[in-house]
């Protein structure tokens, strides 16, 4: 017997969120289908709110309730310092790191050939453009450690390095292939201080 369609329905949209496969998508509909009225409020509510509320800062591309978000407002912040990273997630990650008090910039993603994302596709103009009418000294690259992230980090340390600014990418600890989002606290912190000039 087949699924009803309403669900299959369900499952075709649930199976499109990243990491959720066809088998999770189907117990998440089930589950969602056993949910009180209530709760499934509650849930397309929070979804809504969030988008609605949600915005890009204009300033680093970080996701906020404000724009500039309170990591550019904050003023105590070293102005000179820019980190590099590919997703709002790896940010939050970072930001945990106490001795980084520096700036971030959010690429929205990384260099992927395969995939036909090249840098049209992410914020590599915006971060230029930033990099030239901000003094910034020093960038650090704090992209994947993945193949896309490491294609990523050398193309932006080439046009960085144009503008003569001093251009870093996180020392050793942190997993090959990792996902920066994922890298726990001490690890990120290691990785930092022990960032080598590109
Ligand atoms: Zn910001």
């Amino acid at each position: 017997m087949n699924r009803p369609l309403p669900v299959e329905k369900m499952v075709d949209v649930i199976k499109r969120l990243p990491g959720v496969g066809p088998k999770m998508a189907e117990r998440l509909s089930y589950h969602i289908l056993k949910m009180s009225e209530h709760e499934i409020d509650k849930l397309l509510d929070s979804i809504q709110k969030a988008r609605q509320i949600i915005k890009s800062c204009s300033c680093c591309y970080n996701l906020s309730e404000h724009d500039p978000c309170p990591i550019c407002s904050d003023i105590s912040r070293e102005r000179h310092m820019l980190c590099v990273v590919e997703t709002p997630q790896d940010l939050i990650a970072v930001s945990k790191v106490k001795e980084y008090r520096g700036l971030y910039f959010v690429l929205g993603g990384a260099l992927s050939p395969l995939e036909a994302i090249g840098p049209d596709d992410i914020k590599v103009d915006k971060l230029i453009k930033r990099l030239k009418s901000d003094c910034i000294s020093e960038v650090i690259i704090a992209t994947d450690t993945d193949s896309k992230g490491e294609m990523t980090a050398v193309y932006l340390a080439e046009l960085i390095k144009k503008l003569n600014i001093k251009v870093t990418r996180l020392g050793y600890g942190l997993p090959v292939g990792g996902d920066i989002e994922y890298a726990d606290e001490v690890t990120i912190s290691r990785a930092i201080a022990g960032r080598k000039e590109m």
